[in-house]
Order: C-alpha cells, then sequence, then structure tokens
C-alpha cells in the first residue's frame, strides 16, 4: 500500500511559544477540540514539564478519555534530554516529540562545546530510552534545523532515532531556508536511505512553508515512508509563521498532480472557517483579507471580467467551493437577540443567574435546577475572567458539559 500524509498541529505548542502571541488554556482546549472535530491526526497540545500547563494537560487527557477530542492524538514537545522526558512522564502524556538542535551551527553557536554531533545523538537516544521506558504510546525525535544540517549526519542521527525505537523523526525547517526542490530530495534521501516515517516542520521566513511541507512529504512518500505534515492555524507561528493548517489540505486536494498523494485520515473542511475565525479571535490577530479559503477576499470577486466570469461559472475563477469549509457564527445564538435590534444578553465575569439562564436557553441547554445553574454560571464567570473576551457559544457548551475538566483548565496558579 503507497505511503499517505497525516497532519500534526502544532498552534499550541509552537505558535502559542511566539513572541506577542498566546493563548489562555481554555482557549487552547477549544482548539484540540475544532482539531478533534475535524478528523486531524495529533495535536502538539502542550510543553508537559512547564508548571502552568500542568492542569490544561491533565484535563485535556481526560477529555480525550471522555470522547470529546475524537481520535486526536495529544502529544507533548519536550527537549530530547532525559530530565524533561521524565519531568513530563508524571503528567500522563504518553506520545511525544522529543527535540535536539542537529546543525552544525546550532552545535557550535547554541550548545558551546557543551554538545558535539556524537554527544546529541547520546542524548536523543537516552531522551527516547526514557520515554519508552515511560510507557510511551508514540514517540517522535525531532531534528532541530535539519535543513542546515549536514546530510550524511543527519542520516546517521535519523538511523540513530529509529534504532533507539523512534516511531518517527521530524526533518525541521527551522528557519524556512528550505526550497520545494531542496526538501525533496533531502527527505525522498533520508527515506530511501532510513525507512522510517518523516514529519515536515516548515518555517515561512522565506513564504515557502506550505510549498515545502507538500514537496517534503512528497519526498517521503516517494521515498516510500508515511509522511507528516506539521502545521498551524491561519498559519501563525515563531516569525513568519509556519505551514497553515488549511492551505495545506487545500494543495494536497487540488494542487496539480497531487491526487495520488493520499491523507490518512478522513478530514472534515466543515469545521474549518469556524476554527480559523476562532483562532483569530482568540489570538486577536485578523485573518488576512488574502488568506486562502478563509479570508475575506478568498471568494470576492469584482472586476469587470471576472464578476462576469464568476456569475457564468464558478469555476472560471474558483479552485474550490466555499460551501465545502463551512460557516462561521461563533457568537449567534448566545449574543444576538433578535435581528435587527441590537438588544442583547451576555452572559460572563459579574452575571447573574437570570441573564445566565437566558443565554443558555438560547443554546438549547436547560439545567435540572438553580444549584446546577449556579455551578455553571460561577464557571462561567471564571472563564471570562480567565479569557477576557467575550465568551462564544462553543466555549460556553464546552463548560455546561465538562463542567470539572473545565474548571481543571481555568486553575492556573503558581
Ligand atoms: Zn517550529
Amino acid at each position: 500500500m503507497k505511503p499517505k500524509i497525516y497532519f500534526i498541529d502544532v498552534t499550541n505548542r509552537d505558535t502559542v511559544q511566539a513572541s506577542r502571541i498566546s493563548l489562555s488554556k481554555l482557549q487552547k482546549t477549544m482548539l484540540n477540540i475544532y482539531l478533534g472535530e475535524m478528523g486531524i491526526h495529533q495535536s502538539e497540545f502542550a510543553f508537559p514539564y512547564t508548571r502552568h500547563e500542568q492542569n490544561y494537560i491533565k484535563a485535556n487527557l481526560e477529555l480525550k478519555e471522555l470522547g470529546a477530542l475524537g481520535s486526536l492524538i495529544l502529544e507533548g514537545w519536550c527537549r530530547a534530554i532525559v530530565s524533561d522526558v521524565s519531568g513530563a512522564l508524571p503528567t500522563g502524556v504518553r506520545d511525544f516529540n522529543l527535540s535536539i538542535s542537529t546543525s552544525d551551527q546550532m552545535i557550535a553557536k547554541k550548545f558551546q562545546g557543551k554538545l558535539d554531533r556524537e554527544r546529541v545523538i547520546k542524548e536523543m537516544v537516552e531522551a527516547v530510552a526514557c520515554a519508552r521506558n515511560g510507557g510511551a504510546h508514540t514517540i517522535g525525535v525531532n531534528a532541530e534545523d535539519a535543513s542546515r544540517t549536514d546530510l550524511g549526519y543527519l542520516i546517521e542521527f535519523v538511523q540513530a532515532a529509529k534504532e533507539a525505537g523512534a516511531d518517527r523523526v521530524r526533518y525541521c525547517d527551522t528557519l524556512g531556508y528550505d526550497t520545494p526542490m531542496g526538501i525533496y530530495e533531502r527527505v525522498k534521501t533520508l527515506a530511501e536511505r532510513v525507512k522510517v516515517p518523516l514529519e515536515q516542520h516548515c518555517h515561512n521566513d522565506l513564504g515557502m512553508a506550505v510549498a515545502n511541507s507538500v514537496a517534503g512529504a512528497k519526498g517521503a512518500i516517494d521515498g516510500g515512508v508515511d509522511a507528516y505534515i506539521n502545521t498551524s492555524i491561519n498559519g501563525l507561528g515563531e516569525r513568519a509563521g509556519q505551514a497553515d493548517l488549511l492551505s495545506c489540505i487545500l494543495a494536497l486536494r487540488f494542487g496539480r498532480d497531487l491526487d495520488s498523494y493520499q491523507i490518512g485520515d478522513p478530514i472534515n473542511l466543515s469545521v474549518v472557517y469556524k476554527m480559523a475565525n476562532y483562532a483569530s479571535y482568540a489570538f486577536g490577530v485578523p485573518i488576512p483579507i488574502n488568506q486562502p479559503g478563509v479570508g475575506a477576499n478568498a471568494f470576492a470577486h469584482e472586476a469587470g471580467i471576472h464578476a462576469d466570469g464568476a456569475l457564468k461559472d464558478r469555476r472560471n475563477y474558483e479552485l474550490y467551493d466555499c460551501e465545502l469549509l463551512g460557516t462561521c457564527q461563533l457568537v449567534d445564538s448566545a449574543l444576538v437577540e433578535e435581528t435587527p435590534s441590537r438588544r442583547v444578553i451576555t452572559t460572563g465575569e459579574y452575571s447573574g443567574l437570570a441573564g445566565f439562564k437566558h443565554v443558555y436557553e438560547k443554546l438549547g441547554i436547560s439545567f435540572p435546577d438553580n444549584g446546577a445553574a449556579e455551578h455553571v454560571l460561577e464557571l462561567v464567570r471564571y472563564a471570562n475572567a480567565h479569557t477576557q473576551l467575550p465568551l462564544v457559544d462553543d466555549e460556553l457548551r464546552l463548560i455546561a458539559k465538562y463542567p470539572e475538566q473545565v474548571r481543571r483548565i481555568l486553575t492556573v496558579s503558581p
């Protein structure tokens, strides 16, 4: 059987670590829920050894057990050192990506003599063994700065990771240095030489993150192994961002000559428009007008020839249908009382029972008695105090459905 392509979304790890943008633990949870609904393979959802992530991690693992996340795998990112892995195991995380730098630049200028090429492999092998002995389900090993790493050494590193028991190796184009042709050849060579599934982790410093991800995945598959593309929602991430999840899926589905490269999981694209808008809202970062699929102009036509052509047949100027990506009403029943009236009842940090119950009734949710309603209302107050943004319908639904997990998620105390 021909190998396939899977998606690992790293928004909740890589994007949230970027400068000037962040998510609350409740918002990270919502993204896991949407990724699960979409059918994405895995969410790199946390730094498991980081103390303020602990309650969020445990609660999300519970949500997974309760079926709220579908088949989404929740994987934690650690440095590939034993202390990080052993520190992460008590959280209950059992899927890992373990990261260490492999380029001479980083070995010389980051580790500054602490590690050399040989020691890098030794540290990684020990970290993999620690995760294995701790009962890990899956282990990915990340070669940070793989694109600037000597290919001979990279092959040696990937081979050592495979022999140590890693399930996959992540080819990190940490600086966005690669090109589609370059990454295709390098990943194909790694695949052929080592025969281990390969992840493509591409940044966008040269504007090629999506192209590189797709080309790298093609290289892995042509080399005979499964490919895993690392993505982020709306393409946000360190510096110029990383490979946009939706763009990668659209490219594989609608790009020239890519139809023989199959996505391994059934993807439900109807969640995408809502998820993109939620991420934009939660991060406080507008979606660019020209963003593929979800930008305001993605299906807009005005120029004479274009509008005329699109009206005659949308395929004249549209590669795929907007209906495919779903619709978005982050807040409808809860906030909008009655259009076109501007009267609204909302619920949040300082709400009382009457307004709260009114909002939930609009969502079709009722409570057996006032005690049960009070219990959820208190969580709504805390959730709003926590996110400092008006709560959207799906957040209100989550709070009512999983109050105990939400209580845990909202508990962030130093
Ligand atoms: Zn990255």
